[in-house]
């Protein structure tokens, strides 16, 4: 495809910049004048539309296919909570921070304010707060405020936090980066951490232990109120990784089984779409003790029921410049404000279901290395394909080919050739079937006819990329 560049003729345009009526306008400064012509590409309106939208059809999407990538939460947001990110596009942030200013912003107070109600409600915890810009922002801002927590009873010992190796790796690094020395604790045939290891690992040096549940093999783990009561009589902290709240939304509250801290994805869960690396938003939720601890300012509501902006002065500091992402809490504000309670509970239970019935019809072709009922994905492993020299990237090439975003592959990590489908509560059995015959194709196309898979995909503008050499020179470049 031609770059906007190449499409350039010199002396076409697209637009018509109006002479200014400015009566007497006093000319520019000289040394404000531009030197040299600016280098835009010069073309009509129908050339620039054309280019962005046969550059926008080579994109995958939700609005256009099936995307299954594991852990990530595709699902299909409605167009009326776009719109509601989209009417504040031309409020500052600035302003509720000015003196006087939050009487200007009182209804984007009201939603900072009435969101972190509901996701209190949601989660369990007490009082939560949308300064994190994305999840690992807000696992980071989490173990700080642990760590205040510890800090302010002078109980300095502790410099650990216990992770489980099925754990998603921002989970260590968020901990690491708040000052932390990891413990990793192996998993249990059983699929979750492994509770004697666990217990050995636990000591008074223990400052938070960190979970994913379900975790990242789609697995509820059904020791975590135990995990919860352990860490507990050492002291320490519990850590509830909940990006991934539609596999639990209404049915379980983390703060209910015993969790202190957690963060939630409104980019996954709450009507925004995750991946693509656009913006996110990562509000933690607290209990108890915790609360003070908290990220400064918050909005608070006042006895005649107007919001204010507050210092909170005993918190960790600020984490983000403003209230957080602005645009995705709106649009979490209108998804939750319009499903309610029970529209909640179905999303959970749809999302569920359908990965689920994924796992049931994939099995017999597709090895599942933890064989039991999962929650909102499943798990499988490409190792009988293996056999026949086909490899968990070769099935997701050709899913390309036939239309199909591919599941997360290679992750988690304590799965050989991990193949992780996430199907989501938005898509029909139909489009799931057409999915699942794909899945079998490919299956059958690895006993008879492997090459074709090694060739995926053929349809795309870009073949199949030399990862190998993709990686060696990375390492050249960073030398
Ligand atoms: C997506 C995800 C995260 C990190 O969220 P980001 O917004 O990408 O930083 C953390 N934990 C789990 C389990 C996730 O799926």
């Amino acid at each position: 495809m031609e770059l906007i560049f190449e499409k350039s003729v010199s002396g076409r345009t697209g637009v018509r910049v109006p002479l200014s009526d400015v009566p007497n306008a006093a000319p520019l400064p000289d040394e404000l004048r531009r030197r040299e012509p600016v280098r835009l590409p010069e073309v009509a309106e129908l050339d620039l539309v054309r280019h962005y939208t046969n550059l926008s059809r080579r994109n995958f999407s939700v609005d256009t296919n099936f995307y299954p990538l594991g852990s990530c939460t595709m699902k299909y947001n409605t167009k009326v909570t776009e719109n509601a990110g989209a009417l504040f596009a031309s409020c500052h942030p600035m302003v509720a921070l000015l003196p006087g200013g939050d009487k200007l912003v009182q209804g984007p107070l009201s939603i900072v304010y009435e969101l972190e109600r509901q996701l209190a409600e949601i989660t369990g915890m007490e009082e939560v707060t949308t300064q994190p810009l994305a999840g690992a922002h807000g696992e980071m801002t989490g173990i700080m405020v642990i760590a205040a927590y510890h800090k302010a009873r002078g109980d300095e010992k502790r410099k650990y936090v216990i992770v489980p190796d099925s754990s998603h790796g921002t989970n260590p690094a968020s901990a690491a980066m708040a000052g932390y020395e990891i413990v990793t604790v192996p998993t249990a045939p059983y699929g979750d951490m492994d509770l004697d290891l666990f217990r050995q690992a636990m000591n008074d040096e223990v400052a938070a232990v960190m979970l994913t549940c379900p975790n990242t093999l789609g697995l509820f783990n059904p020791h975590i109120a135990e995990i919860c009561a352990i860490a507990h009589e050492g002291g320490a902290l519990t850590y509830y990784d909940g990006a991934n709240l539609n596999a639990i939304l209404g049915k379980v509250r983390p703060g209910d089984v015993g969790f202190d801290v957690i963060h939630v994805n409104l980019h996954k869960t709450f009507g925004t779409p995750h991946g693509g690396g656009g913006p996110g938003s990562g509000p933690i939720g607290v209990r108890g003790d915790l609360v003070r601890f908290l990220p400064t300012p918050r909005v608070v509501r006042r006895e005649d029921g107007s919001y204010a902006v507050e210092d909170h002065p005993e918190g960790i500091g600020r984490v983000s410049d403003f209230f957080g992402n602005f645009a995705i809490m709106a649009r979490a504000y209108a998804y939750i404000t319009m499903l309610g309670r029970e529209g909640l509970v179905e999303v959970s239970e749809q999302a569920v279901l359908n990965a689920n019935y994924i796992m049931a019809r994939l099995k017999e072709e597709y090895d599942l290395p933890f064989d039991q009922t999962c929650m909102h994905e499943c798990v499988f492993s490409a190792s009988r394909q293996v056999q026949n020299g086909v490899h968990a990237i070769d099935v997701a090439k050709y899913l390309i080919d036939r239309g199909f975003h591919p599941p997360t592959v290679y992750f988690p990590l304590n799965v050989k050739e991990a193949i992780m489908i996430e199907p989501t509560e938005t898509e029909s059995k139909q489009t799931m079937d057409a999915f699942i015959e794909v899945m079998l194709e490919a299956a059958r196309l690895a006993k008879e006819d492997p090459e074709r898979l090694h060739e995926a995909p053929v349809t795309t503008p870009v073949g199949r990329l030399d990862e190998t050499r993709a990686a060696r020179m990375q390492q050249v470049c960073c030398e």
